[in-house]
């Protein structure tokens, strides 16, 4: 699931999963959750994130390898915040070699409405998990939820800056391929979660 940051990627990414059964694989969870386990794990990631910049493409690269190869991703998955480079989206075409089709959605949203929903947004301490609503805790998990820290004014510039340098030539690389899709990410989140579903069924239906 392709997106910048406030797409809504994390919320679609997790009803998604959830509806399919399949996991849902975030990148960013996986690093958050590694940087509260051991603080002093790898400085330079934990400085790299706090600066809304991308973590080398070798370590997420590493990161997905090892999470596709367990048991329950072997029927499917939804990446999401994964790829965020050429180089990783390249990658993620050699790991998925006997794997196909990788079934791609992009989510459109314009940058006014990513910079309210970025400033306002909550996450779960525990699970990861966007909050869908104004809430006191988790709905998944009943965790905390907390402001993320990269969601600050100047960080979060930082991020949709990256976002188009870095991340925006891959939707230009997946776009020339059927198994792209793009949706309409400035709607009702029950209305994306409808075409997105529409728009993989019309991929895997076409096949
Ligand atoms: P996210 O939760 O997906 O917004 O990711 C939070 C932060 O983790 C990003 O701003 C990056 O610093 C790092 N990160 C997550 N996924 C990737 C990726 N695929 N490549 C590089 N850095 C990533």
């Amino acid at each position: 699931m392709l997106g910048p940051p406030g797409a809504g990627k994390g919320t679609q990414a997790g009803r998604f999963a959830q509806a399919r059964q399949v996991p849902r694989i975030s990148t960013g969870d996986v690093l958050r959750q590694a940087r509260q386990a051991n603080p002093d794990l790898d400085k330079q990631a934990r400085a790299t994130m706090d600066a809304g910049r991308l973590v080398d493409d070798d370590v997420v690269i590493g990161i997905v390898r090892r999470r596709l190869a367990e048991p329950d991703a072997r029927e499917g998955f939804v990446l999401d915040g994964f790829p965020r480079t050429l180089n990783q989206a390249e990658a993620l075409d050699h790991l998925l070699d006997d794997r196909q089709p990788l079934v791609v959605v992009d989510i459109e949203v314009p940058d006014t409405t990513l910079l309210e929903r970025l400033q306002t947004r909550r996450i779960c301490a525990k699970c990861g998990m966007p909050a869908t609503a104004v809430l006191a805790v988790c709905s998944a998990c009943g965790g905390p939820l907390i402001a993320r820290g990269d969601d600050d004014a100047r960080v979060v510039r930082e991020r949709l800056r990256v976002y188009e340098q870095e991340s925006r030539p891959i939707v230009e690389f997946y776009r020339r391929r059927s198994t792209f899709r793009s949706v309409d990410g400035d709607q009702p989140q029950d209305a994306v979660a409808a075409d997105i579903s529409s728009a993989v069924a019309s991929v895997l239906g076409a096949r």
